[in-house]
């Protein structure tokens, strides 16, 4: 099997599966009693603080755990725009995750108002637009790092220096990007990250949201007096230290894993150029290392995901159809990919375990795939 698919999930750290193991069969201790058996739990969450701040350049006590991006992402919006009762706005993008839109509808729902700001063909925000939106209504402004269809890194720095200079809270959903480019909140100057250890080759079900100090925030679960009192429920120790592990190794070959992922994405797209292939490259070549979205003239995405299963490979789409009608992503009609082209969009997010073999395998079996296509199609016109 080739697995292409790492912008979905990726395969655990080898290490961070060992570190995590005695905290479920050995250590099970609860890190909230204060007996010595559950000391060496509470150290090991104390370790995975410190480790998870000093790779994003954050204090520990700036490191909140959650179960996940959905969870980081929900906790920042409705934590701080609920908070004072005011109906103050927030500001997004059109082209965020599920986990920030759906948040944003809710909150929308209970009378707060928000503002989708467009993007531009390569899916970036335009700081000018922002300055054009903000004003003193404004609250909160939640851009994402990078995308997770196209791979497209925002301006996070401009954007958020905009929304400071308004007075504004400023957040970002960096889950697609934490464990793969370099992160500094303190040169980001965000208030708030969302992160989610599944990306970056740790479990699933385990993230954090860095909150900057100072910064007031509603409690996302109230109960015990776990992450400083503002997120309760009894630490998983076991993915806490596992993310921890997973984050530090990835982060160690950040630069060498972006240089090794450059080149397999130019292999791939030079193969298909080379088999005259038609297709658009989605995003920009200097977006997130191994995402590559493509959209390919007149075939459907659904049909090429399908065939390369068939083969063993594992990419995904950009539309979902059912027997009606094909429904095309968000992102995709964001950026404004042309109708001709927009069906036909696969996204090959490749990681640290994927090879050079295996970008030619892809290459090839997708050029065999449309050219067949195309032909069938061809044939079939001339029957008729
Ligand atoms: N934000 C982005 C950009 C994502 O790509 C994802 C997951 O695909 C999420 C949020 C949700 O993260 P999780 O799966 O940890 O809930």
């Amino acid at each position: 099997m080739i697995y292409a698919d790492n912008a979905a999930t990726s395969r655990m750290d080898n290490e961070a599966f060992e570190a995590m193991m005695p905290f479920l069969l050995e250590d099970f201790g609860n890190a909230a009693q204060s007996y010595s058996f559950s000391r060496a739990g509470k150290k090991a969450i104390k370790q995975a603080r410190l480790t998870i701040a000093e790779c994003i350049g954050a204090l520990p006590e700036e490191i909140y755990f959650t179960s996940g991006g959905t969870e980081s992402d929900n906790w920042a919006v409705k934590g701080s725009t609920l908070l004072s009762g005011e109906l103050r706005e927030t500001i997004t993008s059109e082209i965020e995750h599920h986990a920030i839109l759906n948040t944003c509808q809710t909150i929308e729902r209970l009378g707060f108002p928000v503002i989708y700001l467009p993007v531009d063909r390569l899916g970036v925000v335009k700081p000018s637009l922002l300055r054009d939106k903000i004003s003193s209504k404004t609250k909160l402004v939640s851009i994402m790092l990078a995308n997770n269809e196209i791979g497209t890194v925002q301006p996070i720095q401009e954007l958020c220096s905009i929304a400071h200079e308004n007075g504004c809270l400023f957040h970002t959903d960096a889950v697609q990007a934490v464990g793969h480019i370099e992160i500094d909140v303190k040169k980001l100057k965000v208030d708030m990250l969302s992160a989610s250890a599944h990306k970056f080759n740790g479990p699933k079900g385990i993230g954090f949201l860095y909150i900057k100090k100072g910064t007031n925030l509603l409690p996302y679960l109230d109960g015990g007096a776990q992450e400083f009192g503002i997120r309760a429920g009894t630490e998983n120790i076991a993915f806490i230290v596992a993310m921890a592990v997973a984050l530090r190794n990835n982060v160690k070959h950040i630069n060498h894993s972006f240089i090794e992922l450059k080149k397999l994405e130019n292999i791939l797209i030079s193969e298909l150029s080379k088999a005259k292939i038609d297709f658009i490259r989605n995003g920009s070549s200097l977006g997130l290392p191994g995402n590559i979205n493509l959209s390919f003239r007149d075939v459907e995405g659904e049909m090429l995901l399908h065939r390369l299963d068939l083969l063993g490979i594992c990419v995904s789409t950009g539309s979902a159809c059912n027997s009606k009608k094909t429904q095309i992503s968000h992102v995709i009609k964001a950026i404004g990919v042309p109708a001709d082209y927009e069906k036909g969009t696969l996204r090959i997010s490749l990681g640290k375990d994927n090879s050079e073999h295996d970008v030619l395998r892809i290459a090839n079996e997708l050029t065999r795939i449309i050219d067949s296509f195309k032909n069938t199609v061809f044939v079939d016109k001339i029957n008729k």
